[in-house]
C-alpha cells in the first residue's frame, strides 16, 4: 500500500486528460506536478477513431498514431512525451474510492493519491443490455465499444466470423458509424432500432432519409420501430441469433451495441453537486467543491450562448473544457482572471465516403436544402434550424473546409431570416454570406 502526492491529478485517462496535460504544459508545469491516473493501459488517445479508421480492413489506424493530439491537427503525445515532461501516466489503475474533503483517491489494492487540485476526467461509459434484463445478452461475440481494449476485441471476431452476419443494435451516430466498418469489412449487416429513423436526436426526417437510403444502397438491411429483446447462443455460448421485439428473429454471428453511454460520477457520488445525470460545474469548470474540477462528458456547465446547463458528449468539448480548466487552475495561482467558457456545441460523423458536421443547436423549425438523393454521385445538402426568427443550428453533409467554416460562424452569429421558403431556396450560399 503505497501514497502518494501530487499538485495535480487528473482521475481518467482520455481525450479530455490529454488535452489538459498539454495545457499544463504550455502553461507552465514542474516535473512530478501532475499525474494522470487511468484505468485504460495507454496513453490518452482520440476516442472518436475507435468506431472509424481503426476497424478498416486495409491499413489500420493503431496507437500510437492516434494518440492526442492528432484529432485536432495537434502534436502527438506519445508515452515519452509525458516522460519527458515530468508528467506521471499511472495506467491501469482504477481509482475505486475518492473523498473529496481529504483530498485522496484509493485503489482496490490500497493504494493512495493525495492531491492540491483534481480534475475529475472520467468520461462515459457505455449502456449494456444486461443492465435492462435482456436474456442471453452476455452470449459471447456481444460487443460494446468505449475503449481500445473493446475495439481490439471487435477486431478479432471480425476476422474468426470472415462474411458472416452481423447485427447493429441502436441507430445513433455509434451505430451507424460500426454498420459502416462491418459493411466495408464484408459482413452481411442488418441495424435494429426503434425509432421511426436514425439518429433522431438530430436528425430530422429529411436528414435521416439519405442516410438510410444511402445505407440500403450499400447492402445495410435496416429494421426500425422494434428492439432486441433476447438473444440464443449456440453450444460454446456464441451469439446465434437477435430474437425481436415483433417477433422476427436475425441469424448473427457478430452483435454490437451501441445504445448509448452513461457518464461515470459514480466515485463523487454524494460528495458534489449533480445536474442532468452529469457533475455541475460554472463556466470555469469549478464543481461545488473547492479546487475540484470537472471537464468533459461528466461535467453540466452554462452553455452561454443559450444561457442553459448542458453535459455534452462530444470529442470537441473534451479538449475545449479540458483546456479550460487549465487555464482557470493557472490563471487563479498567478492571481489572474479568464472569461467564462463559451462553447460553440459542434458535433461530426463520418461512414463511407461520408461526412457531416452540425454546429449550433438542433431546435425550432427545420429547413432542409440541398441534394439528399441518396443515388446521387455526390450528394451534399444540409438542415438549417430557424427559431424565433434566427438561424440557431446548422447541419452539413459533404462540405469543404471553407464551408463548414461558414455554416460554424453562422451558428455563431444567428443571423435573422425574413424567409424560410427564401432560406431553402438559397441553401448553402445564405450560409456564405455571413
Ligand atoms: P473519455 O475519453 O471517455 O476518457 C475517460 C477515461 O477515464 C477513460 O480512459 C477511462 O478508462 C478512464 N476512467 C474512468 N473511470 C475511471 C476510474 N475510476 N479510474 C481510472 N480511470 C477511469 N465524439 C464526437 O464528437 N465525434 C465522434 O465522431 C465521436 N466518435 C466516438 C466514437 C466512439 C467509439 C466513442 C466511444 C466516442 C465517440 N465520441 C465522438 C465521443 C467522444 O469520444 C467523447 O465525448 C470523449 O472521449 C469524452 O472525453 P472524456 O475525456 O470526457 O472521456
Amino acid at each position: 500500500m503505497a501514497e502518494k502526492s501530487f499538485k495535480y491529478v487528473i482521475v481518467g485517462g482520455g481525450v479530455s486528460a490529454g488535452y489538459a496535460a498539454r495545457e499544463f504544459v504550455k502553461l507552465g508545469l514542474k516535473p512530478g506536478e501532475l499525474a494522470i491516473i487511468s484505468k485504460e493501459a495507454v496513453a490518452p488517445y482520440e476516442r472518436p477513431a475507435l468506431s472509424k479508421g481503426y476497424l478498416f480492413p486495409e491499413s489500420p489506424a493503431r496507437l500510437p498514431g492516434f494518440h492526442v493530439c492528432v484529432g485536432s491537427g495537434g502534436e502527438r503525445l506519445l508515452p515519452e512525451w509525458y516522460k519527458e515532461n515530468g508528467i506521471e501516466l499511472i495506467l491501469s489503475t482504477e481509482i475505486v474510492k475518492a473523498d473529496l474533503a481529504a483530498k485522496a483517491l484509493s485503489t482496490s489494492s490500497g493504494d493512495t493519491f493525495k492531491y492540491q487540485i483534481l480534475i475529475i476526467a472520467t468520461g462515459s461509459t457505455v449502456i449494456r443490455l444486461s443492465d435492462f434484463g435482456v436474456q442471453g445478452a452476455d452470449a459471447k461475440n456481444i460487443f460494446y465499444l468505449r475503449e481500445v481494449d473493446d475495439a481490439d476485441k471487435l477486431v478479432e471476431a471480425i476476422k474468426a466470423k470472415k462474411n458472416g452476419k452481423a447485427v447493429i443494435v441502436g441507430g445513433g451516430y455509434i451505430g451507424l458509424e460500426l454498420g459502416a466498418a462491418l459493411k466495408i469489412n464484408n459482413l452481411d449487416v442488418t441495424m435494429v432500432y426503434p425509432e421511426p429513423w436514425c439518429m433522431p436526436r438530430l436528425f430530422t426526417a429529411g436528414i435521416a432519409a439519405f442516410y438510410e437510403g444511402f445505407y440500403k444502397n450499400k447492402g445495410i438491411n435496416i429494421i426500425k420501430g422494434t428492439v432486441a429483446v433476447g438473444f440464443t447462443s449456440d453450444s460454446n455460448g456464441e451469439v446465434k441469433q437477435v430474437e425481436l421485439k415483433d417477433g422476427r428473429s436475425l441469424d448473427a454471428d457478430i452483435v454490437v451495441v451501441g445504445v448509448g453511454g452513461r457518464p461515470l460520477i459514480s466515485l463523487f457520488k454524494g460528495q458534489v453537486e449533480e445536474e442532468k445525470g452529469g457533475i455541475k460545474t460554472d463556466g470555469f469548470f469549478k464543481t461545488s467543491i473547492p479546487d475540484v474540477y470537472a471537464v468533459g462528458d461528466v461535467a453540466t456547465y452554462p452553455l452561454k450562448l443559450y444561457n442553459e446547463l448542458r453535459r455534452v458528449e462530444h470529442v470537441d468539448h473534451a479538449r475545449k473544457s479540458a483546456e479550460q480548466a487549465v487555464k482557470v487552475i493557472k490563471a487563479k495561482e498567478e492571481g489572474n482572471s479568464i472569461e467564462e467558457y463559451d462553447y460553440l456545441p459542434y458535433f461530426y460523423s463520418r461512414s463511407f465516403n461520408l461526412s457531416w458536421q452540425f454546429y449550433g443547436d438542433n431546435v425550432g423549425e427545420a429547413i432542409l436544402f440541398g441534394d439528399n438523393n441518396p443515388e446521387s454521385a455526390e450528394p451534399k445538402f444540409g438542415t438549417y434550424w430557424v427559431k424565433d426568427g434566427k438561424v440557431v443550428g446548422v447541419f452539413l453533409e459533404g462540405g469543404t473546409a471553407d464551408e463548414y467554416k461558414a455554416i460554424a460562424k453562422l451558428a455563431r452569429v444567428q443571423p435573422s431570416v425574413e424567409s424560410l421558403d427564401q432560406l431553402a431556396k438559397e441553401g448553402l450560399s445564405f450560409a456564405s454570406k455571413v
